[in-house]
């Protein structure tokens, strides 16, 4: 299938075209007739899918197809709202890029910076407003924003709006949608609270989309373990740093706090890194961002947040120091790396106490991740490896970490219930 095929207007094809785009990916494929055809959508879809093409396209098209029904001065007929500055501008880089040979003028608005620019842009007239949902309640409390003319409404990454505690000023700003629109909802993963959300939103009997991550990444990215105590994660990744230098390493890290430790380390051994995490001024999140894209600077340690709409071609290994206790995070990490063709490495740093991570994340991708052992900081710590662990996996050997088969069902209850018999990996030495 091409873009030709999906009915998609000659303007928006040659933009296409010089963006390197051959083929529209599956959620392209599916989403796009739909939004053409003027229906609701619900797409449960993750970043790296080509989600921000695949309801950007529609949206370009229906404007500039309609683009003399309104005389003078431009109004905000399409309104994308997201949760982050770093997700909003790479949305407002996609539409400026689609839109390119149509005239269709769009903005970005975020926080954290000075709103004196974002305001003699909206001044001049635009057509699409890509905006996170504080700096968009605020001028439209100043009166700077009407929603009054807008068409299409698209709220991107529901599921991360909601752990970010947006979900008040969400209800705000639909209250001020015209209730004649087309409502586009996208979330990469749908726990109840989202699915009520999107109910409010879309009404009735939207289309549904749903992509899945297996389709995305976790098939694609060569994953491995690294089991390793949490003292000696950083030594570790110094070793890896050094012996297997990459052009663009993407470090994770649970927290502020642990990015800027982890940096400082890297420092000390001569590894040049910045962190990016929302303690971090705008201004210099940018920038180290900017450098990591340019190649200037190969690690780049950021926390999920901040990591969020990074989109980096061809990124080719990233590196889980810590790993995270939701499994869809996860997901959403490694497909930082094995972009659209592209494919790439993750590596996940497990020490004792996220070994029940681990476990939920092997469930939630159906895949055993390889375990490499023949690393010089393998559980240095007595106390933390397991007798079983140590006589089944001698050094020097690479192998597949399976956990003991449970039943399922029972498997979540008895973690909760045996909070300090971590999982049958880790006995304690007595
Ligand atoms: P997204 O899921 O929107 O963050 O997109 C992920 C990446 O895929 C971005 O780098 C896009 O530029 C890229 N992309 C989107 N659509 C296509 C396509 N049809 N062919 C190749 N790359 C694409």
């Amino acid at each position: 299938m091409t873009f030709k095929d999906l009915k998609i207007i000659e303007p928006i094809l040659k933009a296409l075209n010089a963006e390197g785009y051959t083929h529209p990916t599956p959620i392209q494929q599916q989403s796009i007739p739909i939004l053409l055809n003027g229906n609701d959508l619900l797409g449960c879809a993750q970043t790296g899918t080509g989600k921000t093409a695949a309801f950007s396209i529609p949206i370009i098209q229906f404007l500039y197809q309609n683009r003399n029904d309104y005389q003078g001065q431009r109004q905000i007929r399409a309104l994308i709202v997201t949760p982050t500055r770093e997700l909003a501008i790479q949305i407002g880089d996609s539409l400026t890029s689609y839109s390119h040979f149509t005239g269709i003028k769009n903005a970005v608005i975020f926080g954290g910076v000075k709103q004196m620019n974002q305001t003699v842009m909206l001044r001049k007239g635009i057509d699409i407003l890509v905006a996170t949902p504080g700096r968009l309640l605020d001028l439209m409390n100043q009166g700077l924003i009407t929603l009054r003319d807008v068409e299409y409404f698209v709220l991107d990454e529901a599921d991360r709006m909601l752990d970010m505690g947006f979900i008040h000023d969400i209800k705000k700003i639909i209250a001020k949608l015209p209730a004649k629109r087309q409502s586009l909802f996208f979330s990469a993963t749908m726990p109840e609270a989202i699915v009520k959300l999107s109910q409010q939103i879309l009404g009735g009997h939207p289309d549904k989309v749903v992509i899945k991550p297996q389709q995305t990444t976790a098939e694609k990215v060569e994953q491995k373990i690294y089991f390793v105590s949490k003292r000696g994660k950083i030594k570790l990744l110094i070793y890896l740093l050094q012996t297997e230098p990459q052009a663009s390493v993407l470090v994770f890290s649970r927290t502020k706090h642990g990015a800027n430790k982890i940096v400082k380390s890297l420092n000390l051994a001569d590894i040049q890194a910045e962190a990016i995490h929302g303690n971090k001024s705008q201004a210099a999140r940018q920038k180290a961002l900017n450098s990591f894209k340019e190649g200037t600077l190969n690690v780049l340690v950021a926390t999920d947040i901040a990591a969020r709409g990074i989109d980096i071609e061809e990124l080719p290994l990233v590196i889980n120091y810590d790993l995270p206790n939701i499994p869809e995070t996860y997901v959403h990490r490694i497909g930082r790396t094995g972009r659209a063709s592209a494919s790439g490495t993750a590596i996940s740093f497990c020490d004792s106490e996220e070994r029940v991570f681990l476990r939920d994340i092997q469930k939630l991708i159906q895949q055993n991740i390889p375990v490499i052992t023949n690393h010089p900081f393998l559980i240095d710590e007595p106390e933390e490896a397991s007798e079983n662990e140590q006589a089944e996996k001698p050094r020097g050997r690479s192998t597949n970490f399976s956990p003991k088969k449970r039943n399922p069902a029972t498997q979540n209850r008895s973690q909760v219930n045996r909070p300090n018999n971590r999982n049958n990996f880790t006995k304690r030495r007595s």
